[in-house]
């Protein structure tokens, strides 16, 4: 299914569309984020404060580490209006309608039966905790293959439907809100999560406190070493200054896991986005534009080369890491 198609059959032109209206944030004469509503930030993963930018998109500045390499958002949202935005905004709300969508479940449910499989391979502990878990579509599966599970969502609705529709354990709270026992649980998961948080380095910590010694902590966050992020750059959807504040790379992950005492066992990334790239080379929306009769394109040979070469290079879409509590 092309991304045009996944996105309407989704909804998810709706939910933009929604984001665009709500949670004035920036300023009406330059477009960008309001002054009072900054809070500047240093490296996520090395706290160094070098950095230069790279673009900015939606009144957002995105910069890049001098240091690490990291790409992140500076300055960024007060953290207040953030978590307020979490916990119940029209927008969010949309969301779980797309989650809940037949195309987006179809792809879900896959993604996260695979997740399970890997999980199980790593460890044979089976209590999971999901950070930000939405409407808890992992845990509804992981529950289906004989997993304990906990989750945490800030959205009101998405924890309705956790609570009422899958009858699963998902509290209204953040993880340091949260009474959890020390080395309590075999797995923690933070699918798509990381890149939203104030302070991963912070979160991460809290994950290791509810690990047991040799748990599983797996991470899904976009790539900045995605090839379409370096192609399409501001134009790439993975950038979106508003909540998307990290942009990791293998490298900087696996640095930041290893300061936090966990070391990386897996990683691959999902998505090779090559019609995206091409679609964009033709001068079109990469997202929207549908494939003209006289737009570049690629021998099937050659794009089948072209996905694996991406995927074989860690240059997909989304990165997917599970690390292993060391310490
Ligand atoms: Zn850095």
């Amino acid at each position: 299914m092309s991304t045009k198609d996944f996105a309407a059959s989704t909804g998810r032109h709706k939910y933009w569309e929604l984001v665009e209206k709500e949670l004035k944030l920036l300023q009406d004469e330059c477009g960008m984020l309001k002054k009072e509503l900054h809070r500047p930030v240093d490296c996520a993963v090395c706290r160094a404060d070098h950095s230069e930018t790279v673009f900015t998109k939606e009144g957002f500045t995105f910069v890049r580490c001098r240091e690490c390499g990291l790409v992140y958002v500076n300055p960024q949202c007060a953290t207040e209006k953030l978590l307020e935005s979490y916990e119940m905004n029209a927008s969010l709300d949309y969301w779980v309608d797309v989650l809940l969508s037949q195309g987006e479940q179809e792809y879900d449910i896959s993604k996260f039966t695979r997740a399970c499989e890997e999980l199980e391979e790593l460890t044979p502990g089976r209590r999971v905790l999901d950070v930000g878990c939405s409407i808890a579509l992992f845990l509804k599966i992981a529950k289906q293959r004989g997993w304990d599970t906990v989750g945490l969502e800030l959205n009101r609705k998405a924890v309705k439907h956790a609570v009422e529709a899958y009858g699963l354990d998902v509290r209204p709270q953040l993880l340091d809100q949260a009474d959890f026992s020390p080395e309590s649980f075999d797995v923690v998961t933070l699918w798509e999560v990381l890149e939203h948080v104030s302070d991963p380095r912070d979160v991460i910590e809290q994950c290791a406190q509810v690990l047991k010694p040799g748990g599983v902590l797996a991470i899904l966050v976009p790539n900045r070493d995605a090839l379409s992020a370096r192609v399409m750059r501001s134009h790439c959807s993975c950038f979106g200054g508003r909540n998307h504040l990290w942009y990791f790379d293998i490298r900087t992950l696996s640095a930041l896991l290893d300061q936090t005492g966990f070391e990386v066992v897996r990683a691959e990334t999902h998505l090779h986005q090559v019609q995206e790239i091409l679609t964009y080379l033709n001068y079109k929306n990469p997202y929207y534009d549908e494939r003209g009769g006289d737009d570049l394109d690629l021998p099937d040979d050659l794009r089948r080369k072209f996905e694996d070469f991406i995927m074989d290079n860690m240059l997909g879409y989304k990165l997917l890491a599970y690390a292993r509590k060391v310490s």
